[in-house]
């Protein structure tokens, strides 16, 4: 066995890593890709080839692998402070963050509560709202509803306010029962319906169901403009505008998931604005540190906190991790909101993705693209290929050329870093081409 280069290192992945989101023995004839390391937008294997993280990792990676900024100031807060417990202890990473993310948040979410990953935020905003119920004497209100084809994550409180099957299906004996809203996905208008006429209609089929069920409804959860997991579903803002105020008529707290789209992703800094909408919670985490380190967190407002705030210890939210508000991950994270405001990001960001939406309308085009679509630094379109394997194919098409590109059923779609210059636009569109006409 070799004992350097991809070989020998996916082989020990294999026997030692239990990779997720995988079914292992589809690595008997898919390998997997050892990375040895990683610049800008380029992941490089243990081979020498490259290949453009046009998924940005997962989504998590706003500016490029090692990026210098960030890395010093990792760097500078580890001769610092790593880590401190959060329960009885405070420390500057975590205060200034809190202080700049409720400035940055839309409204007055001026209370962060950190968890680690996008599920444990999810989690605490639903034993939140649900307290906040409980402490104000509405115990009825117990009850979740979610939105059709919505993904929140995967620990069983989040997975139980997801609807997609393939994740679902399996748990859901363990998964406690909510309820289902139609969904404002664009895709799904009837003929001659324009998108808002869609998301119109999938409000009033909200307010039908909120006005039987609100008095047991906590809290209603939605993905603000795009449905990331189930395949890159965009939907009108009007959609949220409805609902802010159906929440509000109703008494049902409206939990923002922008796990995907906060950060500059829909091309403002939260996918809230675009509806110039205030949630009662916002869930934050993905882009967070720049793809660094793991970090999440709930803003929520001086309402939801005011409740909690007595002298019983069981009125207050005793929900915990271990490395809530870890220093190394807010330094991080304060960095990436210092990119923000000095690079303009926002706006160099819009320049780049008309270059990209001009280098993809050959792919547009394309006799079998369907819905091709795009927000912010979003795209998405399905292929239609009788292909019956068609996003693993893909996938390794697309590594052959150079791309990380990972389709979710038919759909491809691209969420690249905020890094990509011309040639690497030109070469993700081409490539990308290059691969549906053979598909
Ligand atoms: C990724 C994601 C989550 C879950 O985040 P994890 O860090 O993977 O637990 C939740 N909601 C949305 C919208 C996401 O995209």
């Amino acid at each position: 066995m070799p004992t350097s280069g991809n070989a020998a290192w996916l082989a020990r992945s294999r026997a030692a890593v239990w990779h997720p989101c995988t079914q292992m023995k589809l690595h008997e004839t898919l390998p997997l890709v050892p990375v040895a390391r990683a610049s800008g937008p380029w992941l490089y294997d243990f081979d020498g080839r490259r290949y453009l993280d046009a998924v940005s990792s997962w989504w998590v990676n706003l500016f490029g692998h090692g990026h210098p900024g960030i890395n010093a100031a990792i760097g500078a807060q580890l001769a610092e402070l790593e880590h401190v417990m959060l329960a009885g202890f405070t420390h500057r990473p975590v205060i200034e963050l809190s202080e700049r993310l409720a400035a940055l948040a839309p409204g007055r979410l001026g209370h962060c509560f950190y968890g680690s990953d996008g599920a444990s935020a999810v989690e605490i905003a639903l034993k939140m709202s649900f307290h906040y119920w409980r402490n104000r004497d509405r115990p009825a209100k117990t009850g979740f509803v979610s939105v059709e084809h919505g993904y929140h994550g995967e620990t069983l409180g989040a997975l139980a306010v997801t609807d997609v099957a393939l994740f679902r299906d399996v748990y859901a004996p363990l998964l406690r029962d909510g309820i289902i809203a139609p969904s404002p996905d664009a895709r799904l208008a009837a003929p001659g319906a324009s998108a808002r006429d869609h998301a119109l209609g999938a409000a009033a089929a909200l307010e039908t169901l909120f006005a039987e069920c609100h008095t047991s409804v906590a809290a209603l959860i939605v993905e603000p403009l795009v449905q990331g997991a189930t395949g890159m579903a965009m939907y009108d803002p009007a959609y949220l505008v409805r609902v802010r105020e159906l929440c509000t008529r109703y008494d049902v707290h409206l939990i923002a998931d922008e796990i995907m789209t906060g950060y500059g992703r829909t091309g403002t800094m939260f996918a809230c604005e675009q509806a110039k909408i205030v949630p009662d919670f916002l869930c934050l985490s993905k882009g967070i540190t720049g793809g660094y380190l793991p970090l999440s967190v709930v803003l929520t407002t001086d309402e939801v906190y005011a409740a909690f705030y007595d002298d019983d210890p069981a009125r207050g939210f005793l929900h915990s991790h271990s490395y809530t508000g870890n220093a190394l991950a807010c330094r991080a994270a304060l960095t990436v909101l210092d990119l923000f405001r000095d690079e303009d990001v926002l706006a160099r960001n819009r320049d780049r993705a008309s270059r990209l939406d001009a280098l993809a309308q050959p792919l547009a085009a394309h006799g079998k693209v369907r819905n091709f679509r795009h927000l912010g630094m979003i795209w998405a379109f399905e292929v239609a290929s009788a292909r019956p394997d068609f996003s693993r194919w893909f996938f390794a098409e697309a590594l052959a050329r150079e791309l990380l590109l990972r389709p979710i059923g038919n759909t491809v779609y691209w969420m690249p870093p905020y890094v990509l210059d011309d040639a690497e636009m030109a070469l993700l569109a081409e490539r990308t081409l290059e691969i549906v006409a053979c598909a």
